[in-house]
């Protein structure tokens, strides 16, 4: 595997040794400003394409385009995402099909449509992962998330470096999919962070560097900055992040009104307050806990499974919802999370088989490793409305947050 630890402005130095708590100390950390935080933002590299890939390994050497049809023509539409053969060609996503099979005419390019229903499910399993080990995590969309770890690394960066690794590894090992991780003190900046080296990177900002690794790279990479915006700040000679950092907030307000000109200026800072909102999307219903002890005996952990799968059966009743699929999640002695997950022929909200399948689940894995259990979960995913539409759209109703 190739992975590539960078650290934006060299920063390999500081992560050994200084912590984010030592910084502050010695920084000097006036009270009333907000406390620090540690985020991460994992994003699965070129999701669709690598889901294909992995089903059949030799698309891998070869251009791959998942491609968007719209329906009207054979090849109207757009490349919803390219492998990185067909990246390197200049094929990216949202290049019209007709454009991407010039572009790659002769070169034994695949184009498949999209899988969606499947992708849904191998992101619900990494999602799983990414709860077996860290306590709050937004589902930002099928191929990303951000992760709260704060208090789980207590700020130290060498622990949240090693977080992040395990995160890397145990989702290559259990999925076979690489993933870019980026480390920050906010959504901003660890988001930029992860796609600052890809794929299979990990970019790690310390907090009092936020400012200097957003300085030179271009507007458009501040979530909420497209192209037309781009454009219009480049009208007013700000054409970096760092420019919009240095620039007058009042003439930033005038220009694009205060919510978004507020918005620019704290986020070309890395100054973003916007929380990592517990939530997994409304494709997933899961819960996970700590056993007291570790341990292998079916009956304690059927106990705990059966708390679960109480809670998460309430739950699915009182949003309304339906499950396709049970999984059960499980971390091991030596810290390796481990899913298995059952989809049934049709959608149920029956608790007897949440707890049959999860019980069935638990005993499938313990037969597949000889480790002890330190933590176990449930995951209801697939979920569909039981009446009508108005609960899932009410369900998948959420707080703003940043663009
Ligand atoms: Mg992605």
């Amino acid at each position: 595997m190739d992975q590539t630890v960078s650290d934006a402005c060299g920063l390999e130095r500081h992560i050994s040794s200084i912590s984010f708590w030592q910084a502050v100390s010695a920084g000097g950390f006036k009270s009333g400003e907000d406390p620090l935080r540690m985020i991460l933002h994992c994003d699965l590299d070129y999701f669709f394409a690598q889901c294909e890939e992995l089903s059949n390994p030799g698309l891998s050497t070869k251009p791959l385009v998942i491609c968007a049809y719209s329906g009207r023509t054979e090849d109207s539409g757009v490349v919803s995402t390219a492998n990185y053969v067909a990246r390197k060609l200049r094929v990216n996503s949202g290049l019209p099909i007709i454009q991407a099979k010039k572009i790659l005419e002769g070169s034994n390019a695949t184009y498949l449509p999209i899988d969606r229903p499947r992708y849904e499910s191998i992101s619900d399993r990494v999602m799983a992962i990414f709860s077996a080990h860290v306590g709050i995590v937004e589902k930002a969309s099928i191929d990303e998330a951000y992760l709260d770890i704060t208090e789980q690394v207590q700020l130290d960066l060498t622990e949240g470096r090693n977080l992040a690794q395990s995160l890397k590894r145990d989702i290559r090992r259990e999925e076979g999919l690489s993933c870019s991780i980026g480390l920050g003190a906010s959504k901003v900046v660890a988001k930029i962070a992860s796609g600052f080296v890809k794929p299979d990177g990990l970019t790690i900002v310390p907090s009092y560097q936020s400012a200097e690794f957003l300085s030179p790279l271009p507007v458009d990479k501040l979530p909420g900055i497209g192209k037309k915006t781009q454009e219009r700040l480049r009208g007013m000679h700000l054409e970096t992040i760092g420019d919009l950092a240095k620039s007058n907030i009042q003439y930033i307000t005038a220009a694009f009104g205060k919510k978004m000109g507020t918005y620019f200026h704290l986020a070309s800072r890395g100054m973003d307050k916007d929380p990592v909102r517990p939530r997994l999307g409304p494709e997933q219903l899961s819960r996970i806990v700590t056993l007291k002890e570790n341990s292998r005996d079916t009956d304690m952990i059927s106990l705990e499974l059966e708390d679960l799968a109480q809670d998460l059966h309430a739950k699915a009743l009182k949003h309304g919802l339906q499950f396709r699929s049970v999984g059960i999640i499980a971390v091991l002695e030596n810290l390796v999370a481990k899913t298995r997950t059952k989809t049934l022929d049709q959608p149920n909200s029956s608790i007897d088989i949440i707890r049959g399948s999860s019980t069935e689940l638990l005993r499938t894995l313990l037969e597949e490793t000889d480790l002890q259990i330190r933590r176990v979960g449930i995951q209801l995913s697939n979920l569909t409305p039981t009446t009508g539409q108005t609960f899932l759209a009410e369900f998948m109703e959420r707080p703003p947050s940043t663009p």
